[in-house]
Parts: C-alpha cells; structure tokens; sequence
C-alpha cells in the first residue's frame, strides 16, 4: 500500500495534465506527482487510427504565434511532426516529449477510483487501485475520452461508440447509420465513405448548417473541408431533426426508432457519435453542477464545493466561455499553478508567468473572450 504525502497530484498525463505539470516544474514546485492510469497520451493512442487534430498546427512560435496544439510554450508539434494535422500516435508522442523534457513526475499504471477530504481535514486522499495518496491540492485532469456516453438511450447497448473503433477501414463493408452529427459523427461518416462504405448521419439538429463562429458550437473548418470533398458523393446522407430514441437488435439487424415515430433498418451495427460522460463522473459530489451540465469554479478554476480541487482541461467553462480545445484550456494552466504557489508559500517565478502571457497562455480576463466576428 502506498501512502505518499504530496503537496500537489494532477489525476491524468493528457495534454492538461502535462501541460500543467510542466508549468509547475517551471514554477519550482517539487513535491507533486501525476498519476496516470495507462501512459502519457494514452487517449490519442485509444483514437480510430485514422482521425486526426482537427485544430492545425503551423510552427509560429518564433514569431510570439504559438502552434494551437502546443501545451507549453516554444514547442511546435507541427514542427517537431512536419505536418498540419497530426495522428492520435504522433500527439501521444510530442507530450512525451514534452514530459520527459521537463522530467515530469508521473507514475504510471495507476487508476484513481476516489478521492476524500474529511471536514475540517486539509488534505485530500486519493484512492487508487494500488493503495492511497494525500495531497494537500489536487487538480482533475482525467479528460473526457476515456469516460464515453454509453447509454443515451434504451437499447443504446446495441450500437458501436466511435471512442471503441480501432480503424474504419476494418469495419465490414456495408450501410452504416451514425447517431450524431458534430465532429465525430462527420469524422466517423467521412472515413466510412472515402472506404467506399455508405454512410447516414442522423442528427438532433443540423450541426453541418451551424454558423457560430466560435468552434466549440459549430463544426471545425477542417471538417467543413473534409465533409466538401464528400458532398456530393452517392454514399454519404446527412439527416437532420432525426433523435434516435430507441435501438433494438433482431434476427434481420438493427431497427432504429426516432422520436418522430417512424424508423430506420440496417443489417450493420449503427454508430453512436454522441459524446462522453467525463471522467468528472467520478468526483461529482465535489462540485456543484449547474442547471446546464457543466461546474462552476472559481476565477482560479477551483471547485466551489471542496477547496483544494482544481479542474483543467476540456470540461472547464466560465459562462459562456467553453475551454473544450487545447488551444484555450492550456490558458488557465499557468493561473492555477501561480495560485498553488502562493498558497504553498513558493515565491512565483514572474519571468515564468510573463512568458506564458507573451505566448498566449495566460487568460485572466475572460471578458475578452468574444467569439462574434466581423466578416
Ligand atoms: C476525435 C477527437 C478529436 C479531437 N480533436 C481535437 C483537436 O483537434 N484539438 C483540440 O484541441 N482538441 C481536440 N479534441 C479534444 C481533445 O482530445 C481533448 O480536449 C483533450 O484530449 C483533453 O485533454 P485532457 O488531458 O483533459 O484529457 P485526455 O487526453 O483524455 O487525458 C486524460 C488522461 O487521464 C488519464 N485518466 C483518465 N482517468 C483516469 C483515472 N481515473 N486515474 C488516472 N488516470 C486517468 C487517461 O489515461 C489520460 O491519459 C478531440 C477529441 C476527439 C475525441
């Protein structure tokens, strides 16, 4: 049984959990670890082999632009990987770089299950498969990928997630029904029909005709792109006001049953294309959730309800303002690290917090953050 003490312990080696740790190290903090149930990058291991960043990356670094996919700054995967949109494997493979960089401290190997503050205790316990930790701060880490929307609806067990798809090209050939049309769905479609696969997009709205312009609501131009070279293609339909509510399986296939009252048949196992639960399923009683699904933290990204708790990545969200890509939630890293530091008592490295302003990753007002455009 393990029974380390430490200051600070980041649950989860993805992009935010190393870009934070890196922030961290840089700031002097020592005792701190990242614990990580597989590897570091392990998520974009797990990605269908042929599904891509979507954000581009382009090596503008030396001229104060910083690659959108980068997570500390002065580092360029588009560089270090030559190309715009990198693989799942290659992504994995810069945070590695990028961990053994800076010597990061993760341990491997080990799932947090829970995690404890008893009232009036100023430290948490963490509960892992292989015994438990204290730490005075921690911040969630855990991502969303790994924890997928399984169950949206009754029978939803008879369909095939796009996180559980190893490559699209090893699907059987056939006529395959996608349930959900934001960037999945379309990645999941584009894929089948550039195999020569037919493929139907069922959709709640119509994601593909959605002109907001910030990225989080809408589709991403690199999806618009693909989805154009496929527009006209005899395989590919998009369906939209179409809620799948129920999904049975008989002997002749799949039997999809859409809150319009009529229904779809196919003989191939539909795909469901809509989204995750978060690994926030595992400490949501340490948070207060909105009536919109998401938690509110404070202006340091810390939990309302247990002090001490820090959330990063995707799933942060001020108002209005979605962090859900790299290039936006890698900007709070630096704002919880410097709050870390003064409550441990560490002097803040003001040369650290100054570069992370210069490149972009230090957003402290988040009334800037307006996504109307002019043109
Ligand atoms: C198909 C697809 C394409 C995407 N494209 C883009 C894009 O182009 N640009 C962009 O910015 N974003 C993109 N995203 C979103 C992006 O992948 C996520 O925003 C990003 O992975 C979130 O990083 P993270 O570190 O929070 O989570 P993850 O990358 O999921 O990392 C979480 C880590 O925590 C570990 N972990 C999970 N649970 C536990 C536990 N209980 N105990 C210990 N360790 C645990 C996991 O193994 C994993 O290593 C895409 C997502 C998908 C699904």
């Amino acid at each position: 049984m393990n029974n380390k003490k430490f200051d600070v312990i980041i649950v989860g080696a993805g992009p935010a959990g190393v870009g934070m740790g890196s922030v961290l190290r840089q700031l002097g903090l020592e005792n701190f670890t990242i614990l990580e149930r597989m590897e570091v990058g392990a998520t974009f291991k797990m990605w269908p082999e042929e599904t891509r960043l979507l954000t581009p990356s382009f090596p503008g670094h030396g001229f104060g632009q910083l690659d959108l996919n980068a997570v500390v700054p002065a580092t360029s995967p588009g560089y270090a990987y030559s190309s715009e949109h990198l693989t799942g494997e290659e992504y994995a493979d810069y945070l590695k770089q990028v961990a053994g960089h800076f010597n990061l401290p993760v341990k491997t190997g080990i799932t947090v299950e829970l995690i404890n503050k008893e009232e009036h205790e100023d430290k948490f316990v963490v509960h892992t498969d292989k015994g438990t930790f204290e730490s005075e701060f921690v911040i969630w880490a855990a991502g969303e990928f790994q924890y997928p929307d399984l169950y949206p609806f009754e029978g939803s067990e008879n369909c095939l997630h796009t996180s559980k798809v190893k490559s699209w090209s090893s699907l059987e050939q056939g006529d395959y029904y996608i349930i959900g049309g934001y960037e999945s769905g379309i990645d999941a479609a584009y894929h089948l029909v550039k195999n020569g696969y037919k493929a139907t997009v069922l959709s709640k709205g119509e994601p593909w005709n959605d002109d907001n312009p910030d990225p989080s609501v809408s589709l991403s131009p690199f999806t618009c792109d693909r989805l154009r070279t496929i527009a006209d293609n005899k395989n590919l339909r998009l369906i939209g006001n179409a809620e799948i509510v129920k999904a049975e399986k008989d002997s002749g296939g799949f039997r999809l049953q859409l809150k319009s009252g009529s229904a779809v048949r196919t003989s191939c196992r539909p795909i469901l294309a809509n989204g995750y639960k978060s690994s926030l399923s595992l400490v949501l009683e340490h948070f207060y959730w909105n009536e919109n699904g998401s938690v509110e933290l404070t202006e340091k990204d810390e939990s309302t309800v247990s002090d001490g708790l820090f959330l990063t990545g995707p799933q942060v969200k001020h108002g209005e303002v979605i962090f859900c890509f790299i290039y936006k939630f890698r900007q709070r890293f630096a704002i919880i690290a410097e709050e870390l530091c003064v409550r441990l008592g560490i002097q803040v490295d003001q040369s650290v917090i100054q570069h992370y302003r210069q490149s972009s990753m230090f957003l402290d007002d988040l009334s800037c953050c307006d996504n109307s455009c002019q043109c």
